[in-house]
């Protein structure tokens, strides 16, 4: 009886006795056959081998792919980040060319009382003489401005033809860090009073002839004045605080005088300048 061949029977090559039966395969051509299955599964197993990795390969990448593909960014995210902005009313903002506009270069006196002035000396000792020939208005005066300030020549209507905003050079930095030590330390507005006045109302050698001199007060930040002469008393001692503290060479604080208590603040006439229309 032939007996019939599995795929999964174990072929007994030619020669060999069956270890059940002890019968000796004699047979050639069922031994060649044998022989050819034998190595056509192992050709089969040697090709299939490799595939299935590469397979397993080419599955774990694209897995991987996966998981490495960007998240899905919405519309939101796309959005480019918003600048940081600095809150300023300030107009046509000045460049600071380094120079440090925004931090006081002097301690705070502990106290400015009405009729007191810093340095204890004369105007004329500390920031020279108006009488120097040297005062050139197309030269040394700037107009300065900032919306954060009530200037009053922009509010006394058509009574008076004098400019507030016209200074002396050497006053920019320091009154443009008034500003913003005003800003910063207090609840109120500067308030510019006057500034250069060529002819009138001041003394033959008064630095207002030169721009040198600013008259200032503080109200409120709607425009109004302080209501109440303690009030002024205090912000306007404030006041001579800040403008001391903000770089000016002298700061006066009048009070009695027939213009009212105020500030008066002046500088030398040498400078530095953030604004220097010779260079
Ligand atoms: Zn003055």
């Amino acid at each position: 009886m032939t007996k019939k061949r599995s795929s999964f029977n174990i072929n007994i090559p030619y020669g060999l006795r069956h270890p059940a039966t002890g019968s000796k395969n004699t047979n050639n051509d069922v031994a060649f056959d044998n022989m050819a299955e034998i190595k056509r599964r192992a050709i089969i197993k040697a090709a299939i081998v490799p595939f299935v990795l590469v397979l397993g390969f080419c599955i774990s990448i694209i897995i991987g792919s996966c998981h490495n593909e960007k998240p899905v960014v919405t519309d939101e995210e796309k959005k480019p980040e918003k600048p940081v902005v600095v809150k300023s009313n300030t107009i046509a903002k000045p460049k600071s060319k380094g120079v440090d506009l925004v931090n006081p270069v002097r301690p705070a006196p502990a106290k400015f009382p009405r009729n007191s002035k810093m340095p204890n000396k004369r105007e004329r000792d500390v920031c020279g003489e108006i009488v120097n020939g040297k005062f050139s208005p197309g030269r040394d005066l700037i107009f300065v401005t900032d919306s954060r300030v009530w200037w009053e020549s922009d509010n006394d209507g058509v009574s008076d033809d004098e400019c507030d905003h016209s200074m002396h050079r050497a006053m920019e930095i320091p009154f443009r860090r008034l500003v913003n030590l005003v800003e910063a330390q207090t609840k109120l507005q500067l308030r510019v009073q006057e500034v250069y006045r060529p002819e009138g109302i001041h003394s033959e050698k008064s630095l207002h002839k030169e721009g040198r001199a600013i008259d200032m007060t503080l109200g409120y930040k709607n425009g109004e004045k302080l209501k109440t002469a303690a009030e002024m008393n205090e912000a306007y001692e404030q006041l001579c605080k800040l403008a001391w503290q903000a770089g000016f060479d002298w700061v006066f604080y009048e009070y009695g005088s027939g213009s009212g208590p105020h500030v008066h603040a002046s500088i030398k006439a040498t400078g530095p300048f953030l604004t220097d229309k010779t260079k």
